[in-house]
């Protein structure tokens, strides 16, 4: 039979360990949030703007003798407001700023997300990623892969390109936060 254990994201389900990850994702509009999203949990691209239609989409990792179960939040065109209600970020293990290659505006954007952002997160407990979207438009590249990189870097992020389009990259990046989340986790648990 199912266990829970009371106060822990942990649960147990027989002898398989399932741990819940609410994974939120920012960014400006049509950089590809709802599309990372929807690569995410149904590996799938479409070409008009994705509605997720619902508060998230899910998807479970598993890593060794852990399993994940994501809930993916995407903002809901909230953005365009340039912020999203607190609530959003509430609990979140992990959050993803989204920026798209061939807009440098989107990248000058996602620093203010960061910003943004860390008023909202607890460091060393939210597992944050800075991710350039959209690599399958290579002719039109704005941001430099090396831009990207320094300014995680600079934060501490993972950093990771992606297309949602292709697939590029999407499931090592949910697999990167799978196993950064994990490792927090185990490390509050010790
Ligand atoms: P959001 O507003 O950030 O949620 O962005 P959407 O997911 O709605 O995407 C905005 C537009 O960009 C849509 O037309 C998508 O089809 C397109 N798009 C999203 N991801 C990619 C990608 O990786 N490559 C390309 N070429 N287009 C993308």
């Amino acid at each position: 039979m199912a266990e829970k254990k009371v106060g822990s994201r942990r649960e147990f389900l027989g002898k398989a360990s399932a741990l819940r990850v609410k994974m939120v994702i920012l960014g400006s509009s049509g950089v590809g949030k709802s599309s990372l999203a929807l690569r995410f949990s149904k590996d799938e691209f479409k070409n008009s703007s994705p509605t997720v239609g619902c508060a998230y989409l899910t998807q479970v990792v598993c890593l060794h003798d852990v399993t994940l179960r994501f809930e993916i939040w995407d903002t809901a065109g909230q953005e365009k407001y340039h912020s999203v209600t607190p609530l959003y970020y509430r609990g979140a293990h992990a959050a993803l700023v989204v920026y798209d290659i061939s807009k440098r505006e989107s990248f000058v954007r996602a620093q203010l997300w960061l910003r943004e952002l860390e008023k909202h997160y607890i460091p060393g407990e939210t597992v944050v990623g800075l991710v350039g979207n959209k690599t399958d438009l290579p002719n039109i590249r704005q941001v430099s892969l090396q831009e990207g990189q320094s300014l995680a870097e600079s934060k501490g992020l993972v950093f990771m390109e992606t297309s949602a389009k292709s697939g590029e990259q999407t499931s090592e990046l949910l697999l990167n936060i799978a196993h950064r989340v994990n490792q927090r986790t185990m490390d509050k648990d010790r």
